[in-house]
């Protein structure tokens, strides 16, 4: 289905960028993505995709998508060695949570520098060479925590509601060059993010799923490669919610 394309995602060394790199391996897209510290992690992604197609071409880039200086190096060098980026996934997200009274400004930042400066500094770096090419489908991850608050998670939740603006002004101004801007809101997925969460937490969200199950990270990955696909050619600025029925 993305035999012709090239998809950009950041953070694919675990979790929901994982299984997106996986889900694009497996229907032939040619897969780059980023991760900043595991090589193990980002091997063993690598090592997947080739299983899942051995002719495919997959490459892990690392580097740090909250310093704007290595993403416009990384990134320009990516589209140099590949001509364009037809996909871009900005996935690659972090939570530094605690409750705001107690919120240091180092926390704030941090999640501000990774979770929204660094999905401005990706796609101001694709959005040229998507313009240029007149086709683009770029689809960013925020959270339900962006839509409905959560205590501990003020800036985390900010960040996600950026998304939400991002999206919808992206959309308007890239319309015209036939470029697709949506994004994804997942609930809860079982991913490291959510694996050290306290178990009265877990039990918490989940009296609060009507599937009464959590998702898979396979779950938003499906849902990436619909938005991705000429199958949603006519949806833009939309934000899709893959959370059980966790908030509707
Ligand atoms: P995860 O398992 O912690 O994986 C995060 C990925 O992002 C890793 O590959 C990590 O690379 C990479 N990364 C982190 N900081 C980076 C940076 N500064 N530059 C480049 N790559 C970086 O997280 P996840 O649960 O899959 O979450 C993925 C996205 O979904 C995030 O945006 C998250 O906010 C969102 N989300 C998750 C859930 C959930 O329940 N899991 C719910 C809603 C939204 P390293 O391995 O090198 O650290």
């Amino acid at each position: 289905m993305f035999k012709d394309k090239i998809v950009f995602i950041t953070g694919g060394s675990r979790g929901i960028g994982k299984a997106v790199a996986l889900e694009f391996a497996k229907h032939d897209a040619t897969v780059i993505f980023n991760y900043t510290n595991s090589d193990d992690s980002a091997n063993e992604t690598i090592r997947l995709m080739k299983e899942i197609n051995s002719q495919g071409t997959f490459e892990a880039v690392k580097f740090d998508i909250s310093i704007t200086s290595d993403s416009d190096e990384k990134i320009g060098a990516i589209l140099d060695k590949y001509g364009r980026i037809d996909i871009l996934v900005n996935n690659a997200g972090i939570t530094r949570d605690s409750l705001f009274m107690r919120m240091k400004e180092s926390q704030w930042d941090e999640v501000f520098n990774v979770n929204a400066k660094g999905v401005f500094n990706c796609t101001k770096n694709v959005v040229r060479s998507m313009v240029k090419n007149q086709y683009g489908k770029i689809i960013s991850i925020t959270s339900v925590v962006g839509e409905m608050g959560n205590p501990g998670q003020a800036n985390y939740s900010s960040t996600k509601s950026a998304i939400f603006g991002f999206t919808k002004s992206l959309a308007k101004e890239l319309g015209s060059k036939n470029i697709n801007v949506n994004a994804i809101s997942p609930g809860f997925i079982e991913t490291d993010i959510t694996e050290g969460l306290p178990d009265a937490i877990k039990q918490k969200y989940m009296e609060m799923i009507p599937l009464a199950k959590f998702g898979q990270a396979e779950d938003v990955a499906k849902s990436v490669l619909f938005l991705a696909s000429d199958d949603s050619s006519y949806i833009t600025g939309e934000i899709l919610k893959i959370n059980g029925g966790l908030y509707t």
